[in-house]
Protein backbone atom coordinates (compact mmCIF):
# COMPACT_ATOMS: atom_id res chain seq x y z
CA UNK A 1 0.00 0.00 0.00
CA UNK A 2 1.52 3.60 -0.82
CA UNK A 3 2.55 5.87 2.13
CA UNK A 4 1.80 9.38 2.63
CA UNK A 5 4.09 10.61 5.68
CA UNK A 6 3.86 13.84 7.13
CA UNK A 7 7.58 14.80 8.22
CA UNK A 8 8.34 17.45 10.87
CA UNK A 9 11.45 19.53 10.23
CA UNK A 10 13.86 21.94 12.51
CA UNK A 11 12.11 25.24 13.39
CA UNK A 12 15.38 27.00 13.38
CA UNK A 13 17.89 24.44 14.40
CA UNK A 14 19.22 22.22 11.42
CA UNK A 15 20.24 19.93 14.37
CA UNK A 16 16.49 19.40 15.39
CA UNK A 17 15.27 16.16 12.47
CA UNK A 18 14.89 12.56 13.87
CA UNK A 19 16.63 10.12 12.49
CA UNK A 20 13.38 8.72 11.20
CA UNK A 21 12.57 11.82 9.50
CA UNK A 22 15.72 11.57 7.30
CA UNK A 23 15.23 7.94 6.74
CA UNK A 24 11.88 8.74 5.00
CA UNK A 25 12.81 11.64 3.13
CA UNK A 26 15.66 9.23 1.59
CA UNK A 27 13.30 6.78 1.09
CA UNK A 28 9.79 8.44 -0.88
CA UNK A 29 9.70 8.60 -4.15
CA UNK A 30 9.18 12.74 -3.96
CA UNK A 31 9.23 15.19 -1.40
CA UNK A 32 6.08 17.90 -1.28
CA UNK A 33 7.17 20.73 -0.25
CA UNK A 34 5.80 24.30 0.41
CA UNK A 35 8.85 25.80 -0.56
CA UNK A 36 11.15 24.12 -2.78
CA UNK A 37 14.45 26.40 -2.08
CA UNK A 38 13.52 26.31 1.67
CA UNK A 39 13.43 22.48 1.86
CA UNK A 40 16.45 22.29 -0.22
CA UNK A 41 18.51 23.75 2.90
CA UNK A 42 17.86 20.51 4.54
CA UNK A 43 17.89 17.91 1.99
CA UNK A 44 21.43 19.20 0.99
CA UNK A 45 22.58 19.13 4.74
CA UNK A 46 21.30 15.62 5.18
CA UNK A 47 22.32 14.32 1.41
CA UNK A 48 18.65 13.57 0.38
CA UNK A 49 18.61 13.66 -3.43
CA UNK A 50 14.81 13.01 -3.96
CA UNK A 51 12.61 14.73 -6.63
CA UNK A 52 10.58 17.77 -4.70
CA UNK A 53 7.18 19.56 -5.96
CA UNK A 54 6.17 22.56 -4.31
CA UNK A 55 2.51 22.29 -2.36
CA UNK A 56 1.11 24.93 -0.99
CA UNK A 57 -1.91 26.90 0.13
CA UNK A 58 -2.43 28.45 -2.90
CA UNK A 59 -1.78 25.39 -5.04
CA UNK A 60 -4.36 24.85 -7.81
CA UNK A 61 -6.80 21.44 -7.68
CA UNK A 62 -4.71 20.20 -10.62
CA UNK A 63 -1.88 19.74 -7.80
CA UNK A 64 -3.94 17.61 -5.72
CA UNK A 65 -5.36 15.50 -8.75
CA UNK A 66 -1.71 14.89 -9.74
CA UNK A 67 -0.52 13.70 -5.88
CA UNK A 68 -4.09 11.65 -5.89
CA UNK A 69 -2.78 10.15 -8.98
CA UNK A 70 1.11 9.08 -7.54
CA UNK A 71 -0.18 7.54 -5.13
CA UNK A 72 -2.66 5.59 -7.16
CA UNK A 73 0.32 4.66 -8.93
CA UNK A 74 1.87 3.08 -5.64
CA UNK A 75 4.18 5.84 -5.32
CA UNK A 76 5.41 6.49 -1.09
CA UNK A 77 4.90 10.34 -0.76
CA UNK A 78 6.58 12.93 2.13
CA UNK A 79 4.86 15.86 2.83
CA UNK A 80 7.08 18.75 4.81
CA UNK A 81 6.17 22.52 5.20
CA UNK A 82 9.46 25.61 5.03
CA UNK A 83 9.55 24.48 8.78
CA UNK A 84 8.13 22.49 12.00
CA UNK A 85 4.73 20.12 11.68
CA UNK A 86 3.08 20.62 8.08
CA UNK A 87 -0.88 21.41 9.22
CA UNK A 88 0.18 23.38 11.99
CA UNK A 89 -0.70 26.58 10.81
CA UNK A 90 0.60 25.72 7.72
CA UNK A 91 -0.45 24.05 4.29
CA UNK A 92 -1.05 20.55 4.64
CA UNK A 93 -3.94 19.95 6.73
CA UNK A 94 -6.69 20.54 4.09
CA UNK A 95 -4.48 17.39 1.62
CA UNK A 96 -4.15 15.00 4.29
CA UNK A 97 -8.06 15.32 4.84
CA UNK A 98 -8.64 15.19 1.32
CA UNK A 99 -6.00 12.04 1.19
CA UNK A 100 -7.88 10.19 4.23
CA UNK A 101 -11.32 11.12 2.51
CA UNK A 102 -10.76 9.88 -1.52
CA UNK A 103 -8.09 7.21 -0.63
CA UNK A 104 -9.11 5.92 2.86
CA UNK A 105 -8.85 2.13 1.73
CA UNK A 106 -5.62 2.33 -0.43
CA UNK A 107 -3.10 4.77 1.81
CA UNK A 108 -1.41 4.76 4.76
CA UNK A 109 -1.06 7.96 6.45
CA UNK A 110 1.70 7.94 8.53
CA UNK A 111 3.04 11.09 10.79
CA UNK A 112 6.76 11.33 11.46
CA UNK A 113 6.61 13.60 14.09
CA UNK A 114 9.09 16.15 15.34
CA UNK A 115 9.53 19.89 16.36
CA UNK A 116 7.09 22.93 16.50
CA UNK A 117 7.13 25.87 17.22
CA UNK A 118 3.88 26.19 19.46
CA UNK A 119 5.08 22.94 21.94
CA UNK A 120 8.82 24.43 22.24
CA UNK A 121 7.57 27.42 23.22
CA UNK A 122 5.08 26.06 25.89
CA UNK A 123 7.86 23.31 27.05
CA UNK A 124 10.12 25.83 27.99
CA UNK A 125 7.35 28.57 29.17
CA UNK A 126 7.79 27.94 32.91
CA UNK A 127 3.84 28.76 32.53
CA UNK A 128 1.11 26.64 33.86
CA UNK A 129 1.05 24.32 30.49
CA UNK A 130 -1.02 20.67 31.20
CA UNK A 131 -4.17 22.58 29.77
CA UNK A 132 -3.65 24.62 26.56
CA UNK A 133 -5.53 26.41 23.65
CA UNK A 134 -3.67 27.15 20.58
CA UNK A 135 -4.95 30.15 17.99
CA UNK A 136 -2.69 29.17 15.56
CA UNK A 137 -2.15 33.16 14.06
CA UNK A 138 -4.73 35.81 14.98
CA UNK A 139 -7.18 37.35 12.81
CA UNK A 140 -5.59 40.74 11.62
CA UNK A 141 -9.19 43.08 11.68
CA UNK A 142 -12.39 40.84 12.51
CA UNK A 143 -12.98 39.20 15.43
CA UNK A 144 -9.92 40.29 16.93
CA UNK A 145 -11.06 42.46 19.65
CA UNK A 146 -13.59 40.00 20.90
CA UNK A 147 -10.82 37.08 20.80
CA UNK A 148 -8.37 39.23 22.74
CA UNK A 149 -11.80 40.12 25.14
CA UNK A 150 -11.66 35.63 25.02
CA UNK A 151 -8.08 35.69 26.03
CA UNK A 152 -8.69 37.79 29.10
CA UNK A 153 -12.02 35.55 30.99
CA UNK A 154 -10.08 32.39 29.31
CA UNK A 155 -8.67 29.43 32.34
CA UNK A 156 -6.51 27.96 30.12
CA UNK A 157 -3.36 29.31 29.14
CA UNK A 158 -3.20 30.54 25.16
CA UNK A 159 -0.73 30.26 22.88
CA UNK A 160 -0.62 31.44 19.43
CA UNK A 161 1.74 32.45 16.65
CA UNK A 162 2.90 36.19 15.72
CA UNK A 163 4.73 37.84 12.89
CA UNK A 164 7.90 40.51 13.38
CA UNK A 165 5.72 43.28 12.26
CA UNK A 166 2.35 43.00 14.13
CA UNK A 167 4.22 41.72 17.61
CA UNK A 168 3.60 45.09 18.93
CA UNK A 169 0.27 45.58 18.09
CA UNK A 170 -0.93 42.55 19.71
CA UNK A 171 1.63 43.31 22.78
CA UNK A 172 -0.10 46.78 23.00
CA UNK A 173 -3.48 44.70 22.62
CA UNK A 174 -2.35 42.33 26.01
CA UNK A 175 -1.78 45.39 27.89
CA UNK A 176 -5.39 46.79 26.97
CA UNK A 177 -7.26 43.89 27.62
CA UNK A 178 -6.02 41.36 29.17
CA UNK A 179 -3.69 43.43 31.91
CA UNK A 180 -3.61 41.21 34.56
CA UNK A 181 -2.38 38.05 32.76
CA UNK A 182 1.17 36.52 32.61
CA UNK A 183 2.95 36.46 28.84
CA UNK A 184 6.01 34.47 27.87
CA UNK A 185 7.11 35.70 24.26
CA UNK A 186 9.07 32.69 23.04
CA UNK A 187 11.19 34.24 20.39
CA UNK A 188 13.67 32.50 18.07
CA UNK A 189 13.64 29.46 19.69
CA UNK A 190 16.30 26.78 18.30
CA UNK A 191 18.66 29.66 16.91
CA UNK A 192 21.49 31.71 18.15
CA UNK A 193 19.04 34.46 19.87
CA UNK A 194 16.68 32.56 21.08
CA UNK A 195 14.74 34.36 23.56
CA UNK A 196 12.30 33.69 26.55
CA UNK A 197 11.32 36.89 27.95
CA UNK A 198 7.79 36.80 30.65
CA UNK A 199 6.11 39.22 32.64
CA UNK A 200 3.27 41.28 32.48
CA UNK A 201 1.64 42.67 29.35
CA UNK A 202 2.81 46.12 30.17
CA UNK A 203 6.37 44.82 31.49
CA UNK A 204 6.58 42.65 28.08
CA UNK A 205 5.57 45.42 25.75
CA UNK A 206 8.31 48.40 26.93
CA UNK A 207 11.01 45.54 26.83
CA UNK A 208 10.12 44.99 22.85
CA UNK A 209 9.22 48.21 21.90
CA UNK A 210 12.43 50.28 22.18
CA UNK A 211 13.58 47.26 19.89
CA UNK A 212 11.16 48.34 16.86
CA UNK A 213 12.78 51.50 17.48
CA UNK A 214 16.08 50.60 16.46
CA UNK A 215 17.16 51.13 12.55
CA UNK A 216 17.88 47.80 10.88
CA UNK A 217 19.07 47.99 7.15
CA UNK A 218 17.01 51.92 7.10
CA UNK A 219 13.82 50.48 8.40
CA UNK A 220 12.54 50.43 11.85
CA UNK A 221 11.35 46.87 13.27
CA UNK A 222 11.90 43.54 14.96
CA UNK A 223 13.34 41.06 13.78
CA UNK A 224 12.60 37.43 14.76
CA UNK A 225 9.84 34.81 14.82
CA UNK A 226 7.51 34.92 18.00
CA UNK A 227 5.56 32.12 19.69
CA UNK A 228 2.98 33.92 22.48
CA UNK A 229 1.71 32.71 25.73
CA UNK A 230 -0.49 33.91 27.81
CA UNK A 231 -1.68 32.61 31.20
N1 LIG B 1 4.41 24.55 11.20
C1 LIG B 1 5.15 25.39 12.10
C2 LIG B 1 5.24 24.71 13.47
O1 LIG B 1 4.95 23.51 13.55
O2 LIG B 1 5.63 25.36 14.42
C3 LIG B 1 4.55 26.78 12.18
C4 LIG B 1 4.53 27.50 10.87
S1 LIG B 1 3.84 29.10 10.93
C5 LIG B 1 3.69 29.48 9.22
C6 LIG B 1 5.21 30.10 11.33
C7 LIG B 1 5.05 30.77 12.68
O3 LIG B 1 5.41 29.86 13.71
C8 LIG B 1 6.00 31.96 12.86
O4 LIG B 1 5.45 33.15 12.33
C9 LIG B 1 6.12 32.03 14.37
O5 LIG B 1 5.00 32.67 14.93
C10 LIG B 1 6.10 30.53 14.74
N2 LIG B 1 7.48 30.03 14.75
C11 LIG B 1 8.06 29.24 13.82
N3 LIG B 1 9.35 29.03 14.12
C12 LIG B 1 9.58 29.69 15.29
C13 LIG B 1 10.73 29.87 16.09
N4 LIG B 1 11.89 29.34 15.75
N5 LIG B 1 10.61 30.62 17.22
C14 LIG B 1 9.41 31.17 17.57
N6 LIG B 1 8.31 31.03 16.85
C15 LIG B 1 8.38 30.32 15.70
Amino acid sequence: MPKFYVVATPIGNMGDITLRAIETLKSVDMILCEDTRETKKILDKYNINKPTMSYHAQSKLSKTDKIFELLEEGKDLALVSDAGTPGISDPGALLVSKIKEHLSHGVDVIPIPGPSAVITALSASGLPIHEFTFLGFLPHKKGRETLFKEIAQAKRTMVFYESPHRILKTLESLVKFCPNKKVCVARELTKIYEEFKTGTPEEIFEYFKPKADQPLAGNKKIRGEFTVIVA
